[in-house]
């Protein structure tokens, strides 16, 4: 490796995001390089639960980008659905009060008429869904577009599959530049990598690989507690939340959120996710915020009361000011293109970002307007 690979296109980041631009790249016939300082996953998606979800977005261009990703998601679930541990199994976001419901029919409304199906439903026909849910709740909404995913094994299939050569525990020190400026490669800590295009796909870290090519980029992490429970028979059986969480989701606060996500997963323990709140890569575990976790869950499901937590985890999101991903080409440098940035839904956009990133690299239209994804956005002080 000292004496330098070549390729076409180098992607520096191998979470779920890099295995899907790689799985794509080389699916368009790009002959791919792979590459992490860490192993596979290491970095958020380890770190992630699984859910893609329509359910959460409001119409725009994030929502449009979700839609797309769960249509690609389905049909990477026909080669791989076992093994990535998908399940099409839906979302209900619940409402607790009559004036929160209303609100609730209103977003649905607003999502309809972007795409997604969204189907009201009552407080009797709550309990068909979700025996186990709190009683008196007044109704919600059901999302059968949400989905769910394991997201280390996702990224380890896709990457896989993507064929792509993959190095492991290979820092990328420096984009290199020709001298009219375009991309022709990366330096690392272990030689050097010729390629004509770079994808930047590290995530939490894609502000400061933008930097190594010289562009300002601000990606914030936004720390996230995830509370397990020991391992039950399956008795939630969709992904489900109070309307809460959308507020939270699409919140500027810096100040802690932790209104619930519930969902039981293959392997029989219940994911509670995820708190919210921006203080920097702090990995000090937090009582209060898991403990905060726990009493929103229980309140949806009174059963929880009596089931153990066995432990928790955290991660930090990938946060841009305005909640959207950077996603395409950077006009500022030719051949860079990101694909970072996607906070707290990078498993469920992955396959999307993927897509476009191949279909940019390989001069086709892209199925989307890239325009709100543009890297080049963001003015110096948004950070
Ligand atoms: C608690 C929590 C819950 C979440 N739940 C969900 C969810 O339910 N659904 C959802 O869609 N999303 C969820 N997310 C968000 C999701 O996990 C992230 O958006 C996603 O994992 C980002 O993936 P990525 O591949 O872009 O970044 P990462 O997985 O962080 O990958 C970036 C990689 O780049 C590598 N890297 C960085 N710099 C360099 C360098 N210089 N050289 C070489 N390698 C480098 C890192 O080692 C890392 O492996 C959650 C996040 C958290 C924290």
């Amino acid at each position: 490796m000292s004496e330098g690979l070549t390729c076409d296109v180098v992607v520096v980041g191998a979470g779920i995001t890099g295995a899907a631009c790689a799985l794509y790249a080389a699916r368009a016939g790009l002959d791919v390089i792979l590459v992490d300082r860490g192993p596979v996953a290491g970095g958020t998606t380890g770190a992630g639960e699984g859910n893609i979800l329509v359910s959460d977005k409001e119409p725009g261009p994030e929502l449009a980008l979700a839609l797309l990703s769960a249509r690609l998601w389905r049909s990477l679930a026909e080669e791989f659905g076992p093994a990535v541990e998908y399940e099409a199994k839906g979302g209900l976001v619940v409402a607790s009060s009559p004036d929160g419901l209303a609100a609730l029919e209103r977003f649905a409304a607003a999502q309809r008429a972007a795409g997604v199906t969204a189907e009201p439903v009552t407080g009797t026909r709550l309990y068909d869904l979700e025996p186990d849910l709190a009683p008196g709740l007044p109704g919600g909404v059901h999302y059968p577009q949400d989905s769910q995913v394991m997201p280390a094994l996702a990224a380890a299939i896709l990457a896989r599959a993507a064929k792509a050569r993959l190095l492991t525990g290979v820092t990328v020190t420096r984009v290199l530049l020709t001298r009219a400026g375009a991309v022709r490669g990366v330096r690392t800590d272990r030689g050097d990598l010729h390629a004509p295009a770079v994808v930047n796909a590290a995530g939490t870290w894609g502000g400061d690989l933008a930097a190594l090519a010289g562009v300002h980029l601000p990606v914030l992490p936004r720390r996230g507690f995830v509370l397990v429970t020991e391992p039950l028979p399956r008795r939630i059986r969709h992904k489900v939340y109070a309307a809460d969480y959308v507020a939270d989701v699409a919140s500027d606060s810096a100040a802690l959120q932790t209104s619930p996500v519930v969902e039981g997963t293959a392997a029989g323990p219940v994911l509670i996710g995820a708190s919210r709140e921006r203080v920097g890569f702090d990995r000090t575990f937090s009582l209060p915020v898991v403990r905060a976790l726990a009493v929103g869950a229980t309140r949806l499901f009174p059963f929880l009361r009596d089931v153990h937590a066995t432990r928790a985890y955290l991660g930090f999101r990938p946060y841009t000011p305005d909640h959207l991903p950077a996603v395409g080409p950077d006009p500022r440098v030719p051949g860079l293109l990101h694909a970072c940035g996607h906070e707290g839904a990078g498993i469920g956009l992955a396959p999307a970002t993927g897509h476009l990133v191949a279909q940019a690299l390989t001069g086709r239209t892209p199925d989307l307007d890239l325009t709100p994804f543009r890297p080049d956005r963001f003015t110096e002080e948004a950070a």
